[in-house]
């Protein structure tokens, strides 16, 4: 049987001022999925993830497991119902140290009785056991590459059902962007459903099930990723020669 739709976004309309930054943007995320958003620079990906962690006003349909997420529902609601975003500039507390970042993902989780952190903490710990190592060591002094597993080790720790990742390899070395895709992979195994919003068009179809092309706030073009992967027009644009 088919999957049962975790998101899914019918005429998302966003804009800053009077300038519309995301137009009718329709795009389907079913459990257990890879789903990624491809796009230039100011295509508008990051403004699509903040809409649908609520950091945004927002016109259009939000159906997320079942509830319709409108504009108002506020950003704490949505952690709750398992939507959690880990931004493009990973927004790490500096001075803390990687254990306590960590914690701090599973702050909606304590507050709602649940006592169960110590446990996610491993199974974190096991994806990432870089930061196992480091627990001790403030965030601020780790490298690029395990700054971004942090922020993902964090969202972790929220266990949540959507996991939305914006641009993780952004700034990262070749071998550590290999890393943290090969870590998004296996993130599919344990069953949550991920976005993936990527400049690096390579990578993500490499990763995803399904794709679309956000460009200038349209979706110009979506299909299954190998078939995005195989497309002149994306060949062209998105994956060039690299
Ligand atoms: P990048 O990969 O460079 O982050 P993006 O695809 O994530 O690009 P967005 O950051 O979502 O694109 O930006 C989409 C458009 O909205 C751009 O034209 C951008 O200049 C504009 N924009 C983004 N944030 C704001 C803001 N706070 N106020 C006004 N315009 C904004």
């Amino acid at each position: 049987h088919e999957p049962k739709p975790v998101l899914e976004v019918s005429d998302l309309c966003v804009a800053y001022g009077k300038v519309e930054a995301l137009h009718k943007v329709s795009l389907r995320i079913r459990e257990g999925e890879i789903v990624t958003v491809i796009g230039p620079n100011g295509a508008g990906k990051t403004t699509l993830l903040s809409a649908l962690m609520g950091l945004l006003p927002y016109r259009g349909e939000v159906a997320y497991v079942g509830h319709n997420l409108d504009a108002h529902v506020e950003v704490e609601e949505r952690v709750g119902q398992g939507l959690t975003l880990v931004p493009e500039k990973r927004e790490l507390f500096a001075e803390m140290s990687v254990e306590d970042n960590l914690l701090l993902g599973a702050f909606h989780r304590y507050r709602s009785g649940l006592r169960d952190h110590a446990q996610t903490m491993e199974e974190v710990f096991a994806l990432f056991p870089r930061l196992k190592e480091r627990r001790t060591q403030a965030a601020g002094t780790l490298s690029g590459g395990e700054r971004q597993m942090l922020a993902m080790g964090r969202a972790l720790m929220a266990k949540p059902k959507l996991l939305m990742l914006d641009e993780p390899s952004l700034g990262l070395a070749p071998l550590i962007i290999k890393e943290i895709f090969r870590i998004v992979a296996e993130l599919k195994q344990t069953g949550v459903s991920i976005l993936l919003v990527e400049q690096n068009a390579r990578a993500a179809l490499q990763v995803a099930d399904y794709g679309y092309v956000l460009e200038t706030g349209e979706v110009s073009l979506e299909g299954p990723s190998h078939e995005l992967a195989d497309d002149p027009r994306v060949i062209e644009t998105y994956l060039g020669l690299g």
